[in-house]
């Protein structure tokens, strides 16, 4: 094991070299990928402080989600976008997604695959790679920003995923510094998380009956927080995670941002739901949109994929 002086040594090095090729490509071909465990986080600690009869729902509710964990794998972009789709690996009994209990067919943004484990393993590499990556509205010249997870270091199989014509360039963060230098760890995890977090804590308190541990219920939860995370309007927020990271010189007058979970469940006074007739308070401000829009129009009776960058 390496001392922390040497980490940090390897790590500027890493930085600066892979600073030198990216200026090679334009923003929108260079991308960090990585997967990230959606469990335990998702529960804020405001879940477990509820006491008395009239809660038991919700602790029952806190209790079993905690059994309930799946792989998110998102991909960030330079140039402030994340990609038009995430990956995500859950757990079924069977290993499979049951016909009787299909993914519910609006979510459009998610990737989703089951196995008998949530665990990634080279052939979900290559599933996300042409699910995900290798997707026709992206770029056929990339750069990809990789930690050192074995199938990653696989290049020959991640080009044979390739399609023809493709031109693919990968780096592989060295161990022990992703905390330091991996854009998504640096900065995009626990805003996110966080995000993920206050919409939970909001349906504990006000939608109990919405049973987040319920697969098809927390897969469109996720698909229509993906949905805002990815927002034009977090461009600048987005870029930050390379530029905290050092892969991006800071702006002169580095543009102030607000966080999703602000902009989305922020301090903003709800208005009524969108959705003409609806009549309900929303509880969430698209961010691209700027419409508010209401739990059931949001999560339950649609999932709010609304058509705005
Ligand atoms: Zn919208
Ligand atoms: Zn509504």
């Amino acid at each position: 094991m390496r001392n922390n002086d040497e980490i940090e040594k390897v790590a500027h090095e890493f930085v600066r070299d892979c600073k030198q090729e990216m200026a090679q490509f334009p923003l929108y071909s260079v991308l960090n990928a990585d997967q990230t465990g959606i469990q335990k986080e998702l529960y804020g600690s405001r879940a477990h402080a509820f006491k008395g009869a009239k809660n038991v729902e919700r602790l029952v509710q806190a209790k079993s989600s905690l059994t309930h964990s799946f792989t998110f794998l998102p991909m960030l972009f330079m140039n402030g976008t994340l990609g038009p789709k995430a990956y995500v690996k859950l757990a079924e009994p069977t290993g499979r997604i049951p016909p009787s209990r299909p993914i519910p067919a609006g979510i459009t943004n998610l990737e989703v695959r089951a196995g008998k484990s949530h665990i990634m393993t080279k052939e979900d590499m290559c599933d996300w790679l042409k699910s995900c990556v290798f997707h026709p509205s992206l770029p056929k010249k990339l750069y990809l920003l990789l930690d050192h997870w074995p199938p990653f270091k696989d290049h020959d199989t991640i080009r044979k995923c390739a399609p023809p014509g493709y031109d693919i360039t990968i780096r592989n963060i060295p161990p022990h510094a992703t905390g330091l230098i991996q854009p998504l760890d640096v900065y995009f995890n626990l805003p996110w998380k966080n995000l993920l977090k206050k919409f939970t804590n909001y349906v504990i308190n006000f939608h109990p009956e919405f049973l987040i541990a319920q697969r098809n219920n927390e897969l469109c939860m996720v698909s229509a927080l993906y949905h805002q995370i990815s927002a034009r309007e977090f461009q600048s927020f987005l870029q930050y995670p390379w530029k905290k990271s050092g892969y991006m010189d800071r702006d002169a007058n580095e543009p102030e941002f607000t966080t999703p979970a602000e902009y989305c469940m922020g301090k903003a006074t709800p208005e009524d739901c969108y959705i003409s007739g609806c009549g309900e308070l929303g509880c969430l401000k698209c961010a691209r949109c700027q419409n508010w829009v209401c739990f059931d129009h949001l999560v339950v009776s649609q999932i709010h994929l609304c058509p705005l960058p």
